[in-house]
């Protein structure tokens, strides 16, 4: 039994490729028709056949006019907006704060399904990096999603090493992503940073270095014995345990809507509901969202509009 197990869908439309929100898809049933980008597109199972999404525009899947926008999250990443019931809005994994990636104002919408993983979480991504630069003066390893904030922090890493002059290593798949950014229209990267990225890709990695970028491999403490650890994102349990008992550290960099951006999304859209997404509601997070959202909370797992019923997860 798999979530995809009698499902009634039309389509399946993929925002981004971080493995929570694409990796459901080896269980999707073959003819289910999947859109995404072209660069999400890399991470689906071998063979599996999709449809192209913009990056930024617009196109009729099943009768319903969908339009794409950068979401500020990751390399190929887009929001969704369905032009059904008024205007429904997905953020997908969303943020305002990157230094690479644009977020686009979406259109006008109803009803909006907004990434609320750090819940009522509102500390500006600037104290984030201020408090990373602070912990830089010992040999730091970065366990980092590759398409995500691995980009941003590479060029921050890079600034950082050469005005302390420390050495630097960052993964091959890292550069790569870089380099499949600079490929995109430059429209879909913030401007000005054509040339740290590229300045970024001709230099060569340090060996030993003292600062390690590399992706995400399950990475423990004993398999880096002459570096730290510094995460960055999400701790699974095993790592949580780890930083319990100090053998890592733990530093938030901002990848996703603070509170705050969250209800200023949910005002430039217009809404009147809003569903906080990706997030645990205890007693003191819904009062939270409560307070921040009023009227426009809404926390139903299912309803329907005027043509479709929607579901999502809570
Ligand atoms: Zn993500």
């Amino acid at each position: 039994m798999t979530w995809a197990n009698n499902l009634d869908v039309d389509a399946v439309l993929i925002s981004h490729d971080h493995i929570d929100h694409i990796g459901g898809v080896a269980e999707l049933a073959e003819d289910v028709p999947l859109y995404c980008t072209p660069l999400v597109a890399k991470a689906l199972p071998p063979n599996r056949a999709w449809h192209p999404l913009p990056e930024r525009g617009s196109l009729a899947v099943e009768g319903i006019i969908v339009t794409t926008g950068q979401a500020g999250h990751s390399l190929g990443g887009v929001w969704l907006h369905l032009a059904v019931g008024g205007g429904i809005f997905y953020s997908g994994d969303a943020c305002f704060e990157s230094r690479l990636f644009p977020f686009d104002t979406p259109p006008p919408a109803r009803i909006a399904l907004l990434d609320a993983s750090y819940g009522s979480y509102d500390q500006p991504q600037a104290y984030c990096v201020q408090a990373i630069s602070e912990r830089l003066d010992q040999p730091l390893a970065f366990p980092v999603p590759e398409t995500g904030r691995a980009l941003e922090m590479a060029l921050w890493l890079a600034e950082e090493a050469d005005r302390r002059q420390l050495t630097l290593a960052i993964d091959p798949v890292i550069r790569d992503n870089l380099a499949a950014l600079l490929a995109l229209p430059a429209t879909l990267r913030r401007p000005v940073l054509d040339h740290s990225i590229r300045l970024l890709l001709a230099r060569q990695n340090a060996c030993p270095p003292t600062l390690q970028l590399m992706c995400d491999r399950n990475d423990t403490p004993a398999q880096w014995p002459n570096h730290h650890l510094l995460h960055t994102g999400y701790l699974t349990p095993d790592r949580r345990a780890q930083l319990a008992a100090g053998e890592i550290s733990w530093q938030r960099w901002n990848v996703h809507l603070r509170a705050s951006h969250l209800v200023a999304l949910a005002d430039q859209l217009g809404v009147t509901q809003v569903v906080p997404l990706f997030t645990r509601f205890s007693d003191n997070e819904l009062n939270a969202w409560q307070g921040l959202l009023g009227d426009r909370l809404c926390t139903a797992q299912r309803f329907s509009t005027h043509s479709r019923l929607v579901t999502f997860p809570v």
